[in-house]
């Protein structure tokens, strides 16, 4: 019967046939970071609101209008984080590790919030993993990083990626760069959305992304800052293109690429999955040089990305099979109870994903009940303290020395 309560409007319920294939992406991930020394952080699910208005930006989408914001009891402003980086770098700076041997590499997992408009791929609540490496600017973390990602995507085989790398150039650059696209979009200003038009000053690389045909061709015609990059930004760029040449990483320069977060300067990287339609990206990221000053801490350049969970898994669009059971362990008489129920225990601790009867059953019903659950094997447990052991798959049935029946059970697997 269906209750009368929904899960809320961009929200959704991760079922058990659904949990599996997150449990392999976070499985795989996991792996990764670890062999490349990306140890786990893991951060509150709400912060101070001013944490993201400093560090993803007052004129981002992010902080005008997705935030999850509300005031405690304390009358605090809150938010529930709608991404990671900000705060890993205020647990960075409030946990000293800036005074830790440099980068310091973690890697995280979990749940974000942003209020926009629900569509396939787009969630109210959504996971995400990352990492961040903080406190160097060599353009190896940067190629690192990128590599990373490549390689989670690869061995999970979502099929039909694409990199896209561009750059910011530094702060200064991204800034005299900046008051050149300005005046660029305010010589044609009468071409532009009335969306953009408005935020000229506020944020004027989101017009590389929007959707207007006017405004496409005022882009069309609009100075690149990866055309304008010089001395050490070029050099920058230049390098990390060059670390995933020698690596084989395919990419493609996107002189447009712009990201959604104010705070990245030098690399930014996205990587696509045309498949995923109007939200296409899987992940993406860069360097963010700036922003653990902007925090109130030192100058600490760093870079990072975050992939999103559910568009890996639309993506992927596959469904994990169930796990089959190693064993259940059946009664042939209510007299069996403690029996049944102590020897799953032992079959457990040996390893064996071993299940009983909860239900009440008869004997038949368990048989079903185990084949359903895809049971290998099933010791039925008689009232004489006897036992027989069956193989589902093939049918067959013999007795068990019931003094050895862990040893039964487990013997033989290979
Ligand atoms: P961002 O933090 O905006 O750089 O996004 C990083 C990744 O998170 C994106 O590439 C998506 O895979 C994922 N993502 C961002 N926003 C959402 C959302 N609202 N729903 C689902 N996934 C998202």
């Amino acid at each position: 019967m269906a209750s009368k309560y929904q899960a809320p409007r961009g929200t959704f319920d991760v079922l058990p046939e659904a949990a599996r294939g997150r449990a392999r992406i976070e499985r795989a991930a996991a792996a990764i970071f670890a062999r490349a020394g990306y140890e786990p952080i893991a951060t509150p699910a709400f912060e101070d609101t001013e944490l993201f208005e400093r560090g993803v930006g007052r004129s981002t989408d992010i902080v005008r209008k997705e935030m999850f914001s509300f005031e405690d009891k304390g009358e605090r402003s809150l938010t529930l984080r709608p991404e990671g980086t900000a705060p890993i770098c205020r647990a960075y700076l409030e946990h000293g590790m800036h005074k830790l041997a440099q980068p310091v590499k973690l890697s995280y997992l979990g749940p974000f919030f942003r209020h926009e408009r629900p569509q396939a791929g787009r969630y109210r609540q959504f996971h995400q993993l990352g990492l961040e490496c903080i406190g160097t600017d060599s353009p190896l973390a940067d190629a690192e990083a990128i590599m990373l990602l490549s390689d989670l995507l690869g061995e999970l085989g979502v099929p039909g990626v694409q990199l896209r790398l561009g750059s910011l150039g530094s702060l200064d650059a991204r800034r005299a760069y900046l008051e050149e696209l300005k005046a660029h979009l305010r010589a044609h200003e009468g071409e532009l959305s009335a969306d953009v038009r408005e935020r000229i000053d506020i944020n004027p690389l989101r017009a590389f992304d929007s959707d207007d045909e006017g405004t496409q061709g005022v882009m069309g015609s609009a100075p690149t800052i990866v055309a304008s990059l010089a001395g050490a930004d070029a050099e920058h760029f230049a390098e990390v293109r060059a670390l995933l040449d020698a690596a084989g990483v395919g990419y493609e320069v996107d002189p447009t690429l712009v990201r959604g977060l104010d705070y990245y300067t030098r690399t930014i990287f996205s990587f696509v999955c045309d498949a995923l339609g109007a939200q296409s990206e899987i992940g993406g990221g860069g360097r963010y040089d700036g922003l653990i000053e902007q925090l109130g801490g030192p100058p600490t350049p760093a870079v990072g990305w975050a992939a999103g969970i559910e568009r890996i898994l639309l993506a992927l669009d596959e469904v994990e099979a169930a796990p089959g059971r190693d064993a259940f362990v059946a009664i042939a008489d209510e007299s069996q109870r403690q029996r049944a129920m102590a020897l799953a225990v032992e079959l457990r601790r040996a390893g064996l994903a071993a299940e009983i009867d909860l239900a009440g059953r008869g004997l038949k019903g368990q048989l079903k009940h185990a084949n359903r659950i895809g049971a290998r094997r099933v010791l039925i447990l008689e009232a004489d303290g006897s036992a027989q052991l069956r193989d589902m798959e093939s049918g067959e049935q013999r007795a068990a020395d019931p003094g050895n029946l862990v040893d039964e059970m487990t013997g033989g697997e290979s």
